[in-house]
């Protein structure tokens, strides 16, 4: 256990070299772990707990410090620990070798110890505080993902609200119109839905609300949308889907609402409920804007209320266009 200390690991084929190194860094607050090789380093990468810092050895028998940083920095468990290189090559090329091979810093030997720590420390803390920024970007990225899906979403049943309709409608019948496929709109309306509130109490009301948008996802297939639209009023688009299938779906919601008995601790019998259903649908021979496709739906469902509500009206094309 490394508990709140940070861990360096020290690669050299020589560690008895470092006794002094290692002792001085203990003494300043760091666990240190030894490797006498490259390969050695990467085995101890490869299964014990991550150092916080590597300080690499360049000369060693078997694969060098430089081969070694390349294959630290290629593998995804282990590229963010930095590497600062400790070693007798003092050339320019050796330095530069050793930063495109990964290293974040270079120390020739024989070194200071105070300027080894001073290093190791810049980096250690580097390294945590870069962490610590992705953490928070990661943390944000949820919080913005998170946001976004509240933006489209109404907060009593769970479904999509009007605005996802507003952005999902055009697109939608964009698609329709290139490709020549049917788009259908459902607009559902709970009938008499005042007097349950009335009744019974506006908090029956909202679960009655949440029930009916259950039904209403539940009998939509994946790629259509069910959108709560306004108070008691609820839209469904089914891309791919002409007048039959529409007709079909809106009938199936209808009589699942129809079946369904609510219960309310105030009265005996249980409390049913329906709903009138307006559809309209676009396609080729019947190409209408996206506002004109929700005006049918909408005066489909206005004469399934005329006609005594509990049943779908299908509109074929607005009145007014
Ligand atoms: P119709 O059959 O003509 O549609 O009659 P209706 O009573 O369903 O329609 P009306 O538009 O007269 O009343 C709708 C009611 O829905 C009134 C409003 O208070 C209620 N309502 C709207 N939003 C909510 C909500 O979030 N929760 C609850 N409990 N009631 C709501
Ligand atoms: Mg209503
Ligand atoms: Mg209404």
């Amino acid at each position: 256990m490394s508990g709140n200390k940070n861990t360096i690991l020290v690669v050299d084929d020589q560690p008895a070299n470092l006794q002094v190194l290692l002792t001085f860094l203990k003494q300043c607050g760091y666990h240190t772990r030894v490797a006498d090789s490259g390969e050695r380093a990467l085995i101890t990468l490869g299964k014990d707990e991550k150092p916080d810092l590597i300080l690499l050895d360049v000369m060693m028998p078997g694969i060098d410090g430089f081969e070694t940083c390349r294959r630290i920095k290629a593998n995804p468990g282990t590229c963010e620990i930095p590497v600062i290189f400790m070693t007798a090559l003092d050339s320019v090329e050796d330095k530069v070798n050793g930063f495109e091979a990964g290293g974040v810093d270079y120390i020739t030997k024989p070194f200071q110890q105070v300027e080894v720590l001073a290093r190791v420390n810049t980096h250690v803390t580097l390294g945590q505080q870069k962490a610590l920024l992705e953490e928070t970007q990661r943390e944000l990225l949820l919080h913005k993902i998170r946001l976004e899906e509240l933006v489209i979403t109404d907060p009593l049943t769970g479904l999509h609200n009007r605005r996802y309709l507003d952005t999902v409608l055009p697109r939608e019948f964009e698609q329709a119109k290139r490709h020549s496929n049917d788009l259908a709109c459902l607009m559902l309306d709970l009938d008499h839905f005042k007097r349950i509130n009335d009744t019974f109490g506006h908090e029956f009301g909202d679960t009655v609300l949440k029930k009916f948008a259950d039904i209403l996802a539940l009998n939509v297939r994946s790629g259509d949308y069910a959108f709560r639209y306004g108070g008691e009023e609820f839209v469904a688009l089914l891309p791919l889907t002409g007048k039959t299938g529409a007709i079909e779906v809106g009938e199936k919601i209808r009589i699942a609402l129809a079946a369904h008995e609510f219960s309310h601790s105030t009265v005996d019998e249980s409390v049913r409920l329906t709903i009138s259903v307006g559809v309209a649908t676009m396609c080729s021979q019947q190409p209408l804007t996206p506002n004109e496709l929700i005006a049918c739906a909408d005066q489909a469902l206005y004469m399934a209320k005329a006609n005594g509500r509990n049943q779908l009206v299908f509109q074929e094309k607005s009145q007014s266009y």
